[in-house]
């Protein structure tokens, strides 16, 4: 066994920084059209099902709605796909969506239409280092979100989703443990407050939610003092200060329709407008600021990895199988232990699965 540095206390920063750019596919009409008439036909004859998540282009979400397919969060993109009884899952999103597939479905063939799609809180935390932390604090309960790697849920006793964290956190401390928490330090940070466990927390961070400003938002609401202002916990601390609500993205989505306010500023990744505007028809939404102020943009409220996905790749993937996803046995076998911990939670606490989120 690796003996830990005594040093590593308190975990460094863990920026990312090879970022790639935000780039949208853009397809003429005659070429989304054909794409989309094969993409039908391929899914029919692969005995595959689309499964795309919230962030993903208008064009995968009104894709997967119109095949039978879903549109949803990490975990409920992983359990409808298990629940369907499609041999091939499609899964439009980031890595670990494609993993947490796999580890749920291992018996069902797993595609991604880009294969490079990452997502930085998992890079944030690589599964040696992160295994050597909880090495150096065995005393601690290790939980893990939903956006990491298959090797770092192997390592976890609980994975949990945004919705579900303070709870998880809560039910914890009533018995007394105290917590390692990976990898988002802004969610970290807001389930230590919210609960007030003892948590030593990973400094990941996601290059979207960290990048909404709070002064922005003050000035947005300040020329829409009617709106309602929406907040996913990755943020920084003074923007969900600054929430009506803040939760997962499901959450979100609830709460646009259920609150009564025509104006709605939300910050999280903007592809959630597609779904926003179906759930609450006629209401107004705004992009909470990512700039101003010498910010750095480099998001613009958009996942540049989520943004890989596209038409072209998943109808080359459907016709080639190329891009599959497959977790090794072992690190899948403890992984699925974390996850189902958290379900078994759920299910004794009564929480929906409608309300589980990850991203
Ligand atoms: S939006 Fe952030 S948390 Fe979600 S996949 Fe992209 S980088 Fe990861």
């Amino acid at each position: 066994m690796i003996t830990p540095p005594t040093s590593f206390v308190i975990p460094p920063a863990r920026s990312v920084t090879d970022v790639p750019p935000v780039v949208e596919e853009v397809l003429a009409p005659e070429e989304r059209a054909d794409l989309i008439a094969r993409i039908k036909m391929l899914l029919v004859e692969q005995d595959a099902v689309l499964v795309a998540h919230y962030y993903t282009s208008a064009d995968l979400q009104k894709l997967a709605e119109a095949t039978g397919g879903c549109v949803s969060d990490s975990l409920e993109m992983a359990r409808f796909g298990h629940a369907s009884k499609a041999t091939t899952l499609v899964v439009a999103g980031v890595r670990f969506m494609g993993e947490t597939a796999k580890i749920l479905n291992p018996e069902k063939r797993v595609l991604m239409p880009d294969i490079h799609a990452e997502c930085s809180l998992d890079l944030s935390c690589p599964s040696e280092d992160f295994s050597l932390f909880c090495d150096a604090h065995p005393d601690r309960e290790v939980v893990v979100y939903a956006n990491t790697s298959a090797a770092v849920k192997a390592r976890a006793d609980w994975m949990v989703t945004s919705s579900i964290a303070v709870k998880v956190a809560a039910y914890l401390k009533s018995k007394g443990k105290k917590l390692i928490w990976a990898p988002d330090r802004y969610l970290g940070d807001y389930v230590q407050k919210t609960t007030g466990a003892d948590m030593l927390i990973w400094q990941g961070s996601c290059v979207v939610h960290e990048k909404f400003k709070a002064e922005g938002i003050r000035e947005l609401k300040a020329l829409h003092p009617e709106a309602a202002v929406l907040v996913h916990p990755e943020a920084p601390a003074n923007v969900i200060d600054m929430a009506d609500m803040v939760g997962s993205t499901t959450q979100l989505i609830r709460a646009a329709a259920d609150l009564p306010n025509p104006t709605l500023i939300v910050a999280t990744d903007n592809g959630i407008f597609h779904k926003m505007r179906q759930a609450a028809p006629g209401k107004t939404f705004l992009e909470a600021p990512t700039g101003g102020h010498g910010a750095t943009c480099v998001s613009c409220a958009h996942c540049p990895w989520m943004a890989m996905n596209g038409l072209r790749g998943l109808c080359r993937v459907l016709e080639t199988g190329e891009n599959e996803i497959n977790v090794d046995e072992t690190i899948r076998a403890k992984a699925v232990v974390s996850i189902n911990r958290m379900l078994e939670f759920a299910g004794q606490a009564g929480i929906t699965v409608a309300g589980r989120s990850g991203d």
